[in-house]
């Protein structure tokens, strides 16, 4: 890899279903520089601010070097020795439903082929689910029961031509960035219209035309209503509805539907079922808010019924678009890494794909059912019936609903092996065996993002210590148990082969994912491919599905699904009134295993928090920076409160990125009950019932440090900086002693101290240096600390002397809150700009600051700051 010091490698970005191309040149010292592929065709040469920050995720802090069994270090031999024989001792004793595969959209296409091979075709087992079940299960569903297949219609290219984009459930200009500037720019070009549907106002209803604030879980009765407007206008079209069965069965639910449980006024719904029908091209973009409920399903058809309906589907510029989000969703739904799926949409409960793919591997043993779904795979965990469990990349004693049961589930199971980058993660502490993987730049194979273009992830720096790519450590597995045949393995390249090769059956069956056009692609082709959208069989490449009026049902039609609204599955009473969401924020990534190591990128919201209404808030007696504590039948979680009315009275927001390691209190699915759509599996994570109060805590903190702190304390949140760390705290016995617990905290027992204290306020502000530089200080008060936190974070390892005043002197810059993320432009830096240059614009800040000029995301808060400038006192 030394020679390859300074070549560029093509590849691509490891977060969301955009898929973006990355150019990554290293640097000869294991880092790499970063920039946007200007040839690849998802993002034309943008990136967001994670895409942009990501060669600040690498480096080796942290990194899980070397094989280890009940947490000793030990080789390869004797970790997979030991996996391959509990693996097969339990189908031996127990049968194949004793086992299972926990794994992850984040795998790509070659891990997840040979993961599914050895579980469904060798061990015997259909017990192999994914972090994507959370994801996007749901729209699987819903396009099987469409379709007939699970067929994303739309590519990214139908946003351009668009006349009208409605995003449902989608907070695309935070959660899929460089797709929403290419709607921004496309918006600027044509005049496409923009609609948000979405409970709560997020940073994508700043350049919509139209946001409807519908009521949580309400998403059938508004399609439905839509569905009967176009009926009554008639917007139908009977040549297309010639391909479309059940039109009839949906109109009659439709016209069942009551529009006021959407709780929206009657001019709203009536002004957009008009956009709607005015509009010849209309992509509906659907993301989490849709699937992750439990009646995510009905959702997904709701929408399909209203473009089969109209014949907006199969053409230029219309279409349902599900937007995976994760980079590589799509690839584990095409090798069928899904519970209840076979490979390359092939049916599992089908006998003539059982047979045909059985074959094709030399399988021993076929499951014949569906196996569990992630929820009820962990529930088989926590009550004995698996025996082994085998997690890779992801982390579901965090993000699973229930969490802390999810947690004790993998506690309790025989036998648990982790496959991770890190063993600093809530899951992989529970491990029997922890398996190094290799991380993202260390690996080579094949991704497909949201709109089925397969592109080349490739690798840019060697794997440290004993780390391996994943599809190795498992085909390794598989010959130990006994198949060494099947996973005679050498590279990705030649796993490809195979997958493409087996998807020509599927195509034999008349089946969508056809790509057996690559199946004898050389080594050297492989390696060059360029991005390509399927299919690509021997004799069709690209195109667009469903122009000629055919699917995959036996009939070749479409089907239409009768939906009705159902609400959330858990009921509100007076003991948990409100309806929390949970969600992404701009600058974080799942559970920040990588993203929380760059500093900007913790620098936007550097805290976890609940958002909730002012009218919530006063009723609660909550003042802005006070803590909240959720509480829900399954766990409990303190978060910062955010007074806003972005969220609905009666609805709270919070992020799902923090964890064990960040701010153990935050963990949000500790609260999410484990309710689940009855067709996909998927659970509901949007819409769980919850009590919240003020939390008091008797002391309030903020903490800078060179380096990790060791918190004990009921609340506290800790993020990476550039000097090193920097933590909120509150906890609820008195503090005690400051110097005292300020030593514990920062690990330092006899660094210099210098302390100020107020004892009529009850303040304590303490310093630790060494040689005349800060190593750490903190600052306690009895309500929520009032200092500049960007200012002393900065402060660590200089020789700050007024660094007890807690904000800067005169003549010292202090940024403020970070805004812009791509360019490291502050809140202060930009009212500033405001106010001396005299900016009237969002462009004017941008060219002169360059804030949001790249990725766009934070051109929202940029605006509110604008405002803010104007009606100073308004904002006081
Ligand atoms: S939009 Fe951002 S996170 Fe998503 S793939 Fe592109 S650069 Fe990565």
């Amino acid at each position: 890899m030394a020679g390859a010091a300074c070549q560029e490698v093509r590849s691509t970005c490891p977060y969301c279903g955009t898929g973006c191309g990355v150019l990554l040149r290293p640097d000869g010292a294991g880092g790499l520089a970063v920039h946007g592929d200007p040839d690849h065709p998802a993002n034309r040469g943008r990136l967001c601010s994670k895409g942009l920050a990501l060669g600040e995720t690498l480096g080796l802090e942290g990194r899980l070097l070397a094989p280890r069994v009940k947490g000793q270090e030990t080789d390869w031999d004797t970790a997979l020795d030991l996996v391959a024989a509990r693996f097969r001792q339990a189908v031996e004793q127990h049968g194949p439903d004793s086992i299972g595969f926990y794994l992850s959209g984040q795998m790509l296409t070659e891990d997840y082929y040979v993961a599914n091979k050895l579980m469904k075709g060798f061990l015997g087992s259909a017990n192999i689910d994914t972090n994507s079940r959370l994801c996007m299960a749901s729209t699987v569903a819903g396009h099987k029961r469409a379709f007939g297949t699970d067929t994303v219609p739309g590519t990214y290219a139908d946003l351009e031509e668009a006349d009208l984009i409605v995003l449902v459930g989608s907070n695309l200009a935070w959660c899929h960035p460089v797709l929403y500037q290419r709607i921004l720019a496309a918006r600027e070009n044509r005049g496409t219209r923009l609609v948000v549907i979405d409970p709560r106002r997020t940073a994508s209803c700043d350049q919509a035309d139209m946001h409807l604030k519908l009521r949580a879980g309400s998403d059938v009765a508004l399609f439905n209503y839509l569905l009967a407007a176009l009926r009554a206008g008639g917007a139908l079209d009977a040549e297309y509805l010639r391909h479309v069965n059940g039109l009839g069965e949906a109109l009659d639910a439709a016209y069942a539907a009551d529009a006021a449980v959407t709780g929206l006024e009657g001019s709203e719904i009536a002004a957009f079922c008009e956009l709607w029908m005015r509009a010849e091209k209309v992509v509906t973009i659907f993301s989490q808010g849709v699937n992750q409920s439990t009646s995510g399903t009905d959702k997904v058809n709701a929408i399909l019924n209203c473009h089969l309906a109209t014949g907006r589907i199969g053409k230029p510029g219309c279409g349902p678009f599900s937007v995976t989000g994760q980079p590589n969703a799509m690839g584990g739904r095409e090798v069928g890494g899904l519970a209840n799926m076979l490979a390359c949409h092939m049916d599992l409960e089908n006998s003539r794909h059982r047979a045909a793919v059985q074959e094709f591997w030399g399988a021993p043993a076929m499951p014949e059912r569906a196996g569990l779904k992630a929820v009820d795979l962990f529930r088989a965990a926590g009550d004995g019936r698996l025996k082994a469990l085998w997690i890779i990349h992801t982390n579901p004693a965090v993000t699973m609903p229930e969490a802390d049961a999810v947690s004790a589930a993998i506690k309790t199971c025989e036998f648990t092996v982790v496959s991770d980058v890190t063993a600093a993660t809530d899951t992989a502490r529970l491990a029997d065996v922890l398996l190094p993987a290799a991380a993202w730049a260390e690996k080579d194979g094949t991704v497909t993002n949201s709109d089925r273009t397969i592109s080349r992830q490739r690798a840019a720096l060697p794997p440290p210590g004993e780390a391996r790519p994943d599809w190795d450590i498992l085909a390794d597995a598989g010959r130990r148990m006994g198949w060494g045949a099947a996973f005679d393995y050498q590279s990705p390249a030649q796993i490809f082969r195979e997958h493409a090769a087996l998807s020509g059956l599927a195509g034999n069956f008349g089946l969508d994912f056809d790509i057996s056009g690559l199946s004898g692609l050389s080594d050297s082709d492989y390696e060059g491919l360029r991005p390509v959208r399927w299919p690509v069989s021997r004799s069709r490449q690209g195109g667009r599905f469903f122009a000629d009026g055919q699917f995959f049902h036996p009939d070749r039609k479409a089907r239409m699904l009768p939906v009705r609204c159902r609400p959330p599955a858990a009921s509100q009473d007076r003991q948990y009134p409100f309806r929390l969401n949970t969600g992404r924020i701009r600058d974080q990534w799942h559970t920040m295993t990588r993203t929380g190591k760059a500093p900007r990128l913790s620098a936007h919201l550097a805290e976890p928090f609940a958002d909730i209404h002012p009218e919530d808030a006063r009723r609660l007696g909550v003042q802005p920076a006070d803590l909240l504590r959720l509480s829900s039948p399954h766990g409990q979680a303190i978060l910062r409160a955010r007074i806003t009315a972005d969220v609905q009275p009666g609805d709270l927001f919070a992020p799902i990125h923090w964890t064990g390691e960040t701010a153990p209190s935050a963990r949000i699915d500790t609260l999410v009950a484990a309710a689940t759509d009855p067709v996909s599996g998927q659970p509901e994570s949007k819409a769980a019932v919850v009590a919240a109060e003020r939390w008091q805590a008797a002391w309030y903190g903020f903490a800078v440090s060179c380096r990790p702190m060791a918190p004990r304390t009921d609340y506290w949140a800790m993020t990476r900086t550039k000097t090193g760390y920097r933590a909120e705290l509150a906890g609820s016995p008195p503090l005690g002693d400051a110097e005292a617990a300020a030593r514990a905290l920062f690990a330092m027992p006899d660094a210099e101290l210098q302390m100020m204290t107020d004892s009529s306020r009850g303040i304590t502000r303490l310093a630790l240096c060494r040689d005349g530089r800060v190593q750490a200080a903190l600052f306690t008060a009895p309500e929520p600390v009032a200092v500049s936190r960007d200012y002393l974070a900065g402060l660590p390892g200089t020789c700050a002397s007024g660094i007890l005043t807690g904000v800067p002197a005169a003549d010292q810059p202090d940024p403020g809150p970070l805004v812009c993320a791509c360019f490291s432009v502050g809140a202060s830096t930009i009212l500033q700009a405001i106010e001396t240059g005299g900016l009237l614009s969002v462009a004017d800040v941008g060219a002169a600051l360059q804030a949001g000029t790249n990725c766009g995301s934070c051109r929202s808060d940029i605006a509110a700051l604008l405002a803010r400038a104007a009606v100073p006192h308004a904002a006081e």
